[in-house]
């Protein structure tokens, strides 16, 4: 990403850094329109049905099939991941949940009646609705440039909010395919508006009036969002950064384990929010082997730009992604680290290149184990225990994801229920982002809110509860007027409801003795 003097970004294509396009930077004159066209959608949209909605995501799902190859294309040249990267990990989300969305939306969000267990509200029924918010500002990362937010518009718009999204300045030209998608598949206008720019552009998006921001990005962003939107008391979703642990059981068989760890810390050149980012393998025989195979299979991973269809890992994004891993492998290397395979920049390759790397000797000291990395790096330790396995991975400011490796899972099970994070995979890793059902979110500084499933679309409704009195039965017990045999009525009340079995029938007879007895007041008493 370059920003040129006119006030536009030039996209680059992180494999080759040749330009392949260029966009505006959109300032709060152009977000401040852009809010107030999709405010007046809203007044429409907000009424369509359920069954409507689902036509219209069906429709998008549709549109994306048509195209995605060209879609898929346009990730692999701006964003960098090799091809198959850009199918599973980028179209699985999204489709899966356009599916799931049409069959599942309304009955998750269908009128609630709730059980009043309280006998004073014997004459009154409760009865929860789920609304749209209203419009919904969605900030997006370049990493995962199409699934991160194609899954939180789709999951908005479905819910009856309307949307403004920001892409990452890092990949604007796949933001800009998002919002004609949903143009192809047959939205209103105003529904799904994409907005293009740096981090201005979304500052200027987060101090208008929004109903609802969802951002996914660094900490850093992530916390500064959270002062911006304050003085309007916007609520926020905040999915944010990660240092995956994952655990190695002495059980776990040594090749699935090597590959799938292999997979979960370079995959998309391991800039991923939920990328494995930390080791600790339970020592045992194996332990050695392991290690060995892992440094293996690292060194045969083909590294190049995506559209070579035989590479495994491609560029990073940026020079600025690049020098951060470099600096951090540096430091590691420097205070003790051994590099056993990877380790160094590969501008030969003529882009944004980094060689998978697998570090031992390493201690939570180190910035490698306690910062993201966001790069192609594994940090592997070997620890005694299953116990200090865990201790470890709980020592960290982030919560994200976690991975156990077992052969045994009813153990991997016991130890994933000891880890501070928001989702624990075993025997894999990463993968549960594209599953439309499931929660997604994290803990500690990786977050909060969850999006995807049920709990994901609460996020994006306001939930009404409306209660409704029969107007039937006595004169209720706290309207006025009071006076003592309001108090004892009270008092036995409480005492019948929640003593012990003493208590109890001394508070039903002073409720019952009282509650009859019209309250007294000394006429004087009114004029206070
Ligand atoms: P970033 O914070 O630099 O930027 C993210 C987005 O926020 C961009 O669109 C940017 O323009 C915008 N932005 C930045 N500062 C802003 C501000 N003050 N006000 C409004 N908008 C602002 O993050 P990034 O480099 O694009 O993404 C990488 C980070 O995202 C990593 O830390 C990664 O772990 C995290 N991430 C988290 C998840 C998750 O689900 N938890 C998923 C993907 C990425």
């Amino acid at each position: 990403m370059v920003v040129s003097k006119t006030a536009t970004i030039e996209c680059v294509n992180p494999a080759t850094k040749e330009i392949i396009g260029a966009v505006p930077i959109m300032g709060p004159e152009q977000v401040e329109d852009t809010v107030a066209l999709a405010w007046e959608a809203f007044d429409s949209w907000q009424l369509t049905d359920f069954s409507y909605r689902a036509r219209k995501v069906m429709d998008v799902r549709r549109v994306i099939d048509k195209i995605s190859d060209e879609i898929a294309t346009l990730i692999s040249t701006e964003n960098g991941k090799p091809l198959v990267e850009s199918y599973l990990a980028e179209l699985t989300g999204p489709l899966d949940t356009c599916v799931w969305l049409a069959e599942n939306a309304e009955r998750s969000l269908r009128d609630q009646t709730v059980h009043l267990s309280n006998p004073l509200m014997s004459t009154k029924q409760s009865l929860l609705t789920y609304e749209p918010l209203g419009v919904v500002g969605i900030i997006a990362p370049w990493n995962y440039p199409f699934a991160i937010p194609m899954m939180s518009v789709l999951a908005a718009v479905m819910c009856g909010n309307t949307v403004v999204l920001k892409p990452s300045e890092k990949s604007p030209l796949i933001g800009i395919k998002i919002g004609e998608i949903f143009k192809a598949a047959g939205f209103p206008d105003g529904v799904v508006n994409v907005i293009t720019g740096d981090r201005t552009t979304g500052e200027a998006l987060t101090k208008t009036k929004l109903a609802k921001v969802i951002f996914t990005g660094s900490v850093e962003g992530g916390s500064k969002v959270m002062a911006q939107v304050a003085p309007n008391l916007t609520p926020i979703t905040l999915e944010l950064g990660g240092k995956d642990p994952a655990i190695v059981l002495p059980e776990a068989p040594v090749e699935w384990t090597a590959q799938g760890l292999v997979w979960g810390a370079f995959t998309n050149a391991g800039q991923a929010c939920a990328s494995i980012e930390r080791v600790y393998i339970v020592k045992s025989k194996n332990s050695d082997k392991l290690i060995e195979s892992i440094v293996n299979k690292a060194k045969n991973l083909k590294l190049g730009p995506a559209i070579d269809q035989e590479v495994d890992i491609g560029p990073m994004i940026d020079e600025v992604q690049l020098s951060k891993v470099e600096r951090q492998v540096n430091d590691a290397r420097r205070a003790g680290a051994n590099v056993l395979c990877g380790g160094r920049r590969r501008d030969d390759l003529g882009g944004f290149f980094y060689e998978p790397t697998v570090l031992t000797n390493v201690t939570h000291d180190m910035e490698i184990m306690r910062e993201e990395t966001f790069g192609p790096v594994m940090p592997i330790m070997v620890v005694e225990t299953e116990d200090e396995a865990i201790e470890l991975a709980n020592d960290s400011d982030f919560g994200l994801t976690a991975s156990v490796w077992s052969s045994n899972l009813a153990r991997a099970e016991a130890v994933a229920r000891d880890l501070n994070v928001g989702t624990v995979t075993l025997n894999d890793c990463l993968i549960t982002h594209a599953i439309p059902q499931a929660p997604w979110g994290g803990l500690k500084k990786s977050g909060f809110g969850r999006s995807h499933s049920h709990f994901g679309l609460l996020d994006l409704v306001n939930i009404k509860h409306i209660n409704l009195d029969s107007c039937g039965g006595p004169h209720r017990l706290w309207w006025h007027p009071y006076g003592p045999s309001r108090v004892a009525t009270a008092r036995g009340g409480l005492k019948f409801l929640h003593s012990g079995i003493v208590g109890k029938p001394m508070g039903l007879l002073s409720f019952l003795g009282n509650m009859w007895l019209r309250p007294k007041k000394s006429p004087d008493k009114h004029s206070t």
